[in-house]
């Protein structure tokens, strides 16, 4: 059969938008490998009636909803390439098996960069963190620092006193006298010597060591690393991309379309600030105009 939409990527952007197709009364076939960006978190926070929930039993949650709906089904594989076909686009999953659809709409989410710092990888969502309104709050007036990895991270340097005394750790890169400034006027500690580890039982973290082998006592690093697709399948289908401070975004319209026809995104790939919220509501919105295109014709 030739479902009429293909959601490649079932987390929270991808089955919001399934929901209101399946709402809708369309077909809708959802591939998803089960790696959410937030999987590392224990908690997830600020999406309101599940604020501090766990992430994977939202999702798990999510997904039961929407197995309800008789035209929903689920694959767990890999969508590895998408061809149009005539009217339809032909995609192949990683398990060989080939599936139809007339749109497609892409929420493959993004993968972050992490810098290769032993101690990072492991506390990665729980004391390394990156969104200060995602997890900043647990860490009121605590020793809150944040590293030097990208241009973006002098702004979430002047953000963080918001939450509690802040340390730059500069990495050994120079910081232009301007950023200083910025710096010096929010109470911003600057520490140029490089972070080579993170100390701290298990996923906690109670100090970093600098390259010159003393050790400042720290409760949370904030770390804005770069990220980058999960697939290559907008590329390849020719969708224009934008480059972004942090990685690469997927150009679209307020309708969440693509550049090009019957193709749609939502999620992390189309956006610079990241919230289970904004994906969602990317699903929604990606889901009413698949739906229009669908029953009237045109994008
Ligand atoms: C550590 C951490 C903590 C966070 N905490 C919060 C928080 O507390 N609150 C908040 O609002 N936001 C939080 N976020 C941001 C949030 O995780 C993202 O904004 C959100 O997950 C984006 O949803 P998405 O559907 O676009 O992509 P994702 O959730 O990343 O989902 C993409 C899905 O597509 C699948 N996929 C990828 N490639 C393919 C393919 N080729 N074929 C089939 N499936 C594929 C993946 O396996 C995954 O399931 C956090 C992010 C991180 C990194």
């Amino acid at each position: 059969m030739t479902y009429d939409t293909i959601i490649v990527g079932g987390s929270f952007a991808g089955l919001s938008a399934a929901l209101y197709l399946a709402r809708a009364r369309r077909s809708v076939l959802v591939l998803d490998t089960g790696k959410p960006r937030n999987r590392f978190a224990t908690a997830s926070h600020g999406f309101f009636a599940q604020d501090g929930s766990d992430p994977k039993v939202m999702l798990d949650t999510m997904r039961g909803q929407v197995a309800v709906y008789p035209t929903v089904k689920f694959r767990d594989q890999k969508a590895l390439e998408v061809e149009r076909n005539g009217d339809a686009f032909k995609v192949v999953l990683a398990d060989g098996e080939v599936v139809t659809g007339s749109k497609l709409l892409l929420a493959f989410g993004v993968s972050d960069i992490l810098p290769d710092i032993p101690g990072i990888a492991e506390r990665w969502g729980k004391t390394v963190i990156h969104c200060p309104y995602c997890h900043g709050y647990e860490f009121s007036e605590k020793r809150l620092g944040v590293l030097n990895l990208t241009p973006v991270s002098v702004h979430q340097a002047s953000l963080i006193p918001e939450w509690g005394p802040t340390t730059f750790f500069l990495n050994g890169a120079p910081i232009a006298p301007d950023a200083k400034i910025t710096l010096e006027q929010r109470g911003v500690a600057i520490e140029p010597e490089p972070v080579v580890g993170l100390i701290g039982e298990g996923s906690d973290l109670t100090a970093v060591r600098l390259g010159n082998g003393s050790e400042l006592p720290l409760d949370a690093l904030f770390i804005g690393p770069m990220s980058r697709f999960n697939s290559d399948i907008a590329e390849r289908l020719g969708c224009a991309i934008d480059q972004g401070p942090l990685g690469s975004i997927v150009t679209v319209d307020e309708m969440k379309a693509t550049s090009i026809p019957d193709v749609y995104a939502a999620g992390d790939i189309t956006r610079m600030g990241h919230t289970v919220t904004f994906a969602c509501a990317d699903g929604v919105m990606a889901a009413l105009a698949i739906h229009r295109s669908l029953a009237f014709g045109g994008q």
